[in-house]
């Protein structure tokens, strides 16, 4: 939840001071003692000596000890002393002229005093808690007292501003575009009324994950200025039954009274999942909560200026009820920046940090490809945390380098120790896919490599950055991506004659990119232009399912492996080609942990230089002398 639990936990907060006073009051009248005036505590022996000097004024018996004041030269102090069981004190302070009273010990039967120490405190504590929440009630607008709030009003977020504006989004152009007429329409329904014009009562956010969907509904309400509603679809689904439906019809009522407003339901996926799509009778729930919100949704009358928003990351779940017209009709993309989008929100963030003036932000979104706002918001971050960390009081290029690797691949484990020849195997293992990657036209230049391990689990990895944002790859392309991450192993084996498990996740994602080429993108040498895989969830990682015979899915395996095997072999004798720069290259990242793509592609370009001087001056010796 991004929602702002201001609310309920200030209600609770008054409560627990209110309760702390009243504890106090009541200390201050029931225990006397802590009000006693501070005397000076004497021996007894002390007032005993006082007292037959006459010294000895007034003095007070209580059952446990003597409170007097005796004069003491030139004035006159109070003091305390213990009582002791002294039958001849009597005799003693008469001879000696004082004036002195008893106090009567307390005689509180045990009834009165469990009343007064147990039974009236905890009252009042109900008391007051009871007018409390009876008052926060109220003014959430539940108006029905104390048993109300558990209904509905706890989670239901009202902010009467959000504080965020467009000016907060960056990039989502589009999206912005979109909302900007329900922002107009806020500001005026009148407008819209007199023309006749029906406002969409609902728009749908969809995106993946962090791409700012809440943060565009908070900017519509800011923009608008009207109060936001907000609520999440996972607490509509409560444990006791009817209370998601009750919840709903809460929810509207609310709006309808503090309108124009906006009510936001966000992840709206958990309430809204097709009706049929569970088991049968285990939903009834949440499909009462549905039926509740599309039958507010078309009972409310949208001209008073109360209009829906709700995001999903999830929209192939929905149930269909949602989009009809009249309810859900606006479906609002809001998708993975691009790279001007990418660049504008590292500014934006970056306006929160104090920011070095010469940063590249275009480089960093160059090589966040992928990321999302939020992520881009976190390297921000991050590379202000390792600036902080390193004693600095700016946040410069590096930082923010180091922090896209931190939020991609984790934290450095410096304290990782590797033992020689697994670095070694590592090295190779890397400047392989960095080699092959350059040796291939069309393949995205080097950026970096580094045999640093990761919290990630990664023990290395090479950073290929474009230098252009792309839409389209081309066959080429995939098949050279799918040859460079075959290459770290293929170095392993021509080098050590051995492999190891470091491979595994290029493994994985080589076989990745040749299935969906093969079953989604019509680049098979067997199955022409027909869809063989169809994505569930194309926001959340993309999951995909086969839709075809079995035959056909096995052909498709055989297929996959051919491709993957004629990448391998191609990595392969690349490297073999390259031998010399390879021990050459690997030598130098084991030295230096870290190198640029830069120093990669200097000692690249000088070997190539002298292969190509000693091609034209002995070609015949050209291997040899390298
Ligand atoms: P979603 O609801 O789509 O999962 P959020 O709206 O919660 O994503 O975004 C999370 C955070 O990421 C935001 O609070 C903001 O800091 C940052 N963010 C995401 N997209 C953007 C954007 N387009 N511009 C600026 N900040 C963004
Ligand atoms: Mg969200
Ligand atoms: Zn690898």
């Amino acid at each position: 939840m991004n929602q702002d639990p201001q609310k309920p936990k200030r209600g609770l907060l008054f409560y627990y001071v209110i309760v702390i006073i009243v504890m106090l009051v009541m200390n201050l009248f029931l225990i006397p003692s802590l009000s006693k005036e501070t005397t000076e505590e004497v021996p007894y022996s002390e007032f005993l000596s006082m007292l037959d000097a006459h010294r000895v004024l007034q003095a007070k018996v209580e059952s446990t000890s003597i409170t007097f004041t005796a004069d003491i030269g030139n004035s006159v102090v109070a003091y305390t002393t213990g009582r002791m069981d002294d039958p001849a004190l009597v005799n003693r302070m008469v001879q000696a002229g004082v004036e002195f009273t008893q106090t009567v010990p307390t005689t509180i039967s045990p009834i009165l005093q469990l009343i007064l120490y147990w039974v009236l405190p905890i009252a009042g504590f109900i008391l007051v808690g009871q007018l409390l929440m009876r008052y926060a009630t109220r003014n959430m607008g539940g108006g029905s007292g104390f048993m109300s709030l558990g209904k509905s009003n706890a989670k239901v977020y009202m902010e009467s501003q959000t504080g965020k504006t467009f000016q907060d989004v960056a990039g989502e152009d589009e999206a912005k575009a979109a909302l900007k007429e329900i922002v107009d329409f806020l500001h005026n329904p009148a407008k819209y009324k007199e023309i006749g014009a029906k406002m969409p009562k609902g728009a749908l956010l969809v995106g993946p994950p962090g791409t700012g969907k809440t943060l565009l509904a908070k900017a519509v309400a800011g923009e608008a200025k009207v109060p936001f509603f907000s609520i999440s679809g996972s607490e509509f689904v409560e444990m006791f039954v009817g209370m998601g439906a009750a919840r709903v019809r809460d929810l509207f009522k609310q709006a309808t009274e503090k309108a124009p407003c906006i009510v936001f339901i966000d992840e709206i996926d958990a309430v809204g999942k097709k009706r049929d799509a569970g088991m049968p009778g285990g939903n009834d729930e949440r499909e009462q909560t549905l039926n509740q919100l599309l039958s507010e949704m078309d009972g409310f009358d949208s001209s008073k200026g109360v209009v829906i928003l709700a995001a999903t990351n999830r929209p192939d779940s929905l149930d269909q009820a949602l989009m009809r017209p009249g309810r859900f009709d606006r479906r609002i993309p809001v998708e993975l920046p691009d790279l001007a989008g990418r660049e504008a929100i590292l500014r934006v963030h970056a306006k929160d940090v104090r920011a070095s003036s010469d940063i590249n932000y275009r480089e960093v979104a160059l090589a966040t490809s992928g990321t999302s706002g939020a992520e881009l918001a976190n390297i921000i971050n991050e590379g202000a945390l390792l600036a902080v960390r390193e004693g600095r009081t700016q946040v410069e290029q590096k930082d923010l380098e180091e922090a896209i690797e931190t939020v991609i691949a984790g934290y450095q484990r410096k304290g990782a120790v590797i033992l020689p020849e697994e670095k070694r195997v590592i090295a190779y293992h890397e400047i392989g896919h960095a080699l092959v990657a350059a040796r291939q036209t069309s393949s995205a230049p080097v950026h970096k490599i580094t045999i640093i391990p990761r919290t990630s689990g990664a023990l290395g990895y090479t950073m290929q950055v474009e230098e252009d944002e792309h839409y389209l790859m081309t066959q080429e392309e995939i098949v050279n991506k799918i040859t460079t991450l075959t290459a770290g192993r293929a170095a392993e084996e021509l080098i050590f004659h051995e492999i190891t498990s470091g491979a595994s996740n290029d493994i994985e994602q080589a076989t990745k990119l040749a299935r969906t080429m093969i079953t989604r993108l019509g680049m098979s040498e067997n199955f022409d232009m027909t869809a063989l895989e169809s994505v569930q969830n194309v926001y959340l990682g993309g999951d995909t399912s086969l839709i075809c015979s079995e035959e056909t899915s096995a052909a498709i395996d055989d297929e996959v492996i051919r491709l993957v095997q004629t990448c391998h072999d191609k990595a392969l004798s690349l490297l073999t080609e390259n031998e010399p720069v390879l021990h050459q290259l690997s030598d130098y990242l084991l030295q230096r942990e870290t190198i640029t793509g830069e120093e990669f592609m200097n000692i690249l370009n000088q070997y190539d230089a002298r292969l190509q001087a000693a091609q034209n001056d002995a070609p015949a010796a050209a291997a040899e002398t390298l």
